[in-house]
């Protein structure tokens, strides 16, 4: 009997896009494909879940790694192939070493299959029953669970258990987005949740060099590569905010510096998302956290753009963003201590509850069209490669 050993993967959400399904399952696909580029396997689609097939086994754990980094995917099993026939499953089975309590959880995708999915499990049990002296049906907190599906393409899948996977949506399905890239911890791990919601991330950062060191920069650009472990590729815009914090400085109130650095940073997003036909802006911003943070200063810092402002993590406390920097792995670098462009020239006591028409007033003092233009004239772009 011929046996395989392949890992199974399963994908969620896609069935609820009616439609669209094969353009998503297509671009999960070639997002599979692509971060796997340079391994040797090859991959079978077979409806409800992908196959990745006739891998070299040393580097399994290595290809796990990569995959529960692919959005779309929910979970992994290591799991062997067999013919989708009763007589070869029940075979197989009978070979497997099982102790103690176990349930057997079966599933028929292929209806023309001669057994129901409880029929199946009934069987399948049975067979474990007989082999294995000191094995013990417990269907509610049992020690092995033993999945058997049996798929389409006439094959079925036997393994023991499910590997956690990003979930969220294929990358690109929802369009392309810029990132408000800091060096905080926050900002990085907005850029992986709209990932993880099927947007491409490109990026912008605005810093204040001299006032901002050299490292802040770096630290910055490997934010941005710690991301691609995700999101594949980031083309990051460096934007010079020097100036532009100058004349702020020496024109405007400086309870209203941050508020007008702010409307500032979001027009110039706006300005790069139409030359790079970016359908959203994404920043870090979390309800409350900071007085550039409250409902009003958002509203007067929003009121510059009209595409959509995405903030994923308006309604997260500290805590719970850290947790997810831990997690994606950016908050080591988050956390090291160089100065952020906001933090030069910071007033002691920034205002808490803006409005639109005083900041408009300070603007007038501004040339803000020349500044923007001439910053975005003087950017640098960086290709971010994992
Ligand atoms: P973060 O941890 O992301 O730096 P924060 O808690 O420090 O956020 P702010 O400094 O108020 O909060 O920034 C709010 C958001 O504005 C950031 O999450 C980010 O999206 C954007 N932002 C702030 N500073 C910059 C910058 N220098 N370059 C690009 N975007 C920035
Ligand atoms: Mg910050």
């Amino acid at each position: 009997m011929e046996e395989k050993r392949v890992l199974l993967l399963k994908f969620g959400e896609l069935f609820l896009k009616g439609k669209n399904k094969h353009e998503f399952e297509k671009l999960l696909m070639e997002n599979i494909r692509r971060k796997l580029a340079g391994f040797d396997f090859s991959l079978e689609f077979t409806s409800g879940r992908i196959i990745i097939e006739n891998y070299d086994e040393s580097i399994e754990s290595v290809l796990i790694q990569k995959l529960q980094t692919v959005f779309g995917l929910i979970g992994i099993a290591r799991a062997v192939e067999i013919e989708g026939e009763v007589e070869s499953i029940k075979s197989y089975v009978s070979s497997l070493k099982i102790s103690g309590t176990f349930r057997v959880s079966a599933k028929r995708a292929d209806k023309r299959f001669p057994l129901t999915s409880v029929e199946l499990e009934k069987v399948l049990g049975e067979v474990v029953l007989q082999n294995n002296e000191s094995a013990k049906v417990d269907l509610h907190t049992p020690k092995t669970t033993l999945n058997v599906e049996v798929r389409f393409n006439g094959k079925c899948y036997v393994y023991y258990e499910n590997i956690r996977c990003a979930g969220g949506l294929p990358l690109g399905s929802a369009g392309e987005a810029l990132l408000l890239l800091s060096g905080g911890i926050d900002s990085p791990v907005a850029g992986y949740l709209m990932a993880k919601r099927g947007l491409k991330i490109h990026a912008v950062h605005f810093h204040s060099y001299p006032y901002t060191s050299e490292q802040a920069k770096e630290k910055v650009i490997t934010l941005a590569r710690e991301l691609t472990n995700y999101v594949d590729e980031i083309k990051l815009h460096i934007v010079s905010f020097t100036k532009i914090q100058e004349q702020i400085h020496m024109n405007c109130d400086a309870e209203y510096m941050i508020t007008i650095m702010r409307r500032i940073m979001m027009r110039i997003a706006e300005k790069i998302c139409q030359r790079e036909n970016l359908g959203a802006i994404i920043t870090g911003e979390s309800l409350g956290q900071v007085a550039s943070q409250t409902m009003q200063s958002i509203n007067v810092t929003n009121s510059v753009v009209s595409l959509p402002v995405f903030r994923p993590l308006i309604g997260f406390d500290k805590e719970d963003i850290m947790a997810i920097a831990k997690n994606i792995g950016t908050y080591d670098t988050s956390i090291l201590p160089y100065e952020d462009c906001c933090t030069v020239f910071l007033p002691k006591y920034p205002v808490i509850k803006p409005t639109i028409k005083r900041a408009e007033h300070l603007e007038r003092y501004l040339n803000i069209d020349a500044l923007a233009k001439e910053a975005i004239e003087t950017e640098e772009v960086l290709i971010i490669k994992n």
